[in-house]
């Protein structure tokens, strides 16, 4: 018998140290290299209003094959040149497959397994599907008291619990999720920005309040699955609690921007327009293929509603880009 948590955090472990995840999901950076050109002019821009600090840290966690982090880092090469010459590449990575492939393009990087490890000073710090892969704890409500939800031989068993850190608004039978290794990471990263300089942007997949219910969902092969069946053989994941992680950002000191959807904010940042200057040079067919997968980045019914934009500054820096 073990804790939800638990069991996710060994199922997603077994997980990515064994599969290309990608084989079962795409994620933005896959879809169009705009993407991670995008979010490293973002930083760069930030850095700029920061004062331009030399060195600084830009660091990404969970960043999968490393495609974000090469498009960002060649973009701003060519368009940001103090930038490139400033940034130091920290990635966060537990999987050793991952920071193999990772290595492969990005050879300047330095590894670690958390973000206690970084170096001190100022950061930039980006992060793309990653908190929704950290694992989560599952209460029910059952009249006046609380279950926790545990994993036995692939079923769900309801052991007593005290009540979730947020309980006011579910009801009898419904379920109230936390995911504390989010909320200790954004503490972390809100206090240390704070505090030596910098901002965090987090792209990810959850509503922009919180809300009761069941969110964990395993994809296999690109389809759902059972998301207690066969531990390791399946991506899992749940909604990002950004309402919760933002409240726990200004408490640590920092600014909160977002969430706001991702298609409003890749939209403000120049998509449309980066594709479209990638694509002028193409044959008319692949040309049209590329604004299609722009747009599956942006239209609310695709990624673009769904997944949501937040990050998280030194209170003294200007709203970055992106945001309203
Ligand atoms: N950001 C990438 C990949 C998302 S998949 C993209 O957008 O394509 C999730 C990534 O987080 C993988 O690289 C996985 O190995 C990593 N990961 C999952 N749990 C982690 C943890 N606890 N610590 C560090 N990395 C983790």
């Amino acid at each position: 018998m073990e804790r939800l948590d638990a069991f996710m955090a060994r199922a997603n472990a077994a997980y990515y140290a064994t599969h290309d995840p990608f084989a079962d999901v795409t994620t933005a950076p896959e879809i169009s290299q705009a993407f991670g050109e995008l979010l490293g002019l973002w930083a760069a821009v930030v850095w700029q209003s920061m004062g331009a600090p030399d060195p600084v840290i830009l660091a990404e966690a969970g960043p999968g094959r490393g495609t974000l982090m090469a498009d960002a880092l060649r973009a701003t090469a060519r368009m940001v040149p103090g930038f490139a010459a400033a940034r130091r590449v920290h990635l966060i990575e537990t999987s050793p497959a991952l920071r193999a492939a990772q290595a492969t393009r990005i050879p300047d990087a330095i590894w670690h397994g958390s973000v206690d490890d970084l170096p001190p000073g100022p950061l930039l710090f980006l992060a793309n599907e990653f908190l929704d892969a950290l694992p989560i704890r599952q209460f029910v409500r059952r009249g006046e008291a609380w279950t926790e939800r545990h994993v036995h031989d692939g079923q769900f068993v309801e052991l007593p619990s005290m009540p979730p850190p947020r309980d006011g608004d579910i009801c009898n039978g419904e379920i109230g999720e936390t995911c504390e290794p989010a909320l200790t990471l954004v503490a972390t990263l809100a206090a240390r920005i704070t505090q030596a300089g910098g901002a965090a942007l987090f792209i990810d997949y959850g509503p922009s309040e919180s809300a009761p219910g069941d969110s964990l969902q395993a994809l296999h092969a690109g389809r759902p699955a059972d998301p207690l069946a066969d531990p390791g053989s399946a991506d899992l994941t749940a909604h990002v609690d950004f309402q919760s992680l933002a409240t726990t950002a200004s408490a640590a000191g920092a600014t909160v921007h977002g969430p706001i959807p991702q298609g409003a904010f890749l939209t403000r940042l120049g998509l449309v327009q980066r594709t479209a200057t990638l694509a002028r040079t193409l044959p008319a067919a692949r040309a049209s293929a590329m604004m299609q997968t722009a747009h599956r980045l942006i239209e609310p019914d695709r990624m673009g509603r769904l997944f949501k934009a937040m990050a998280i500054c030194h209170p003294a820096l200007p709203t970055p880009p992106g945001f309203p």
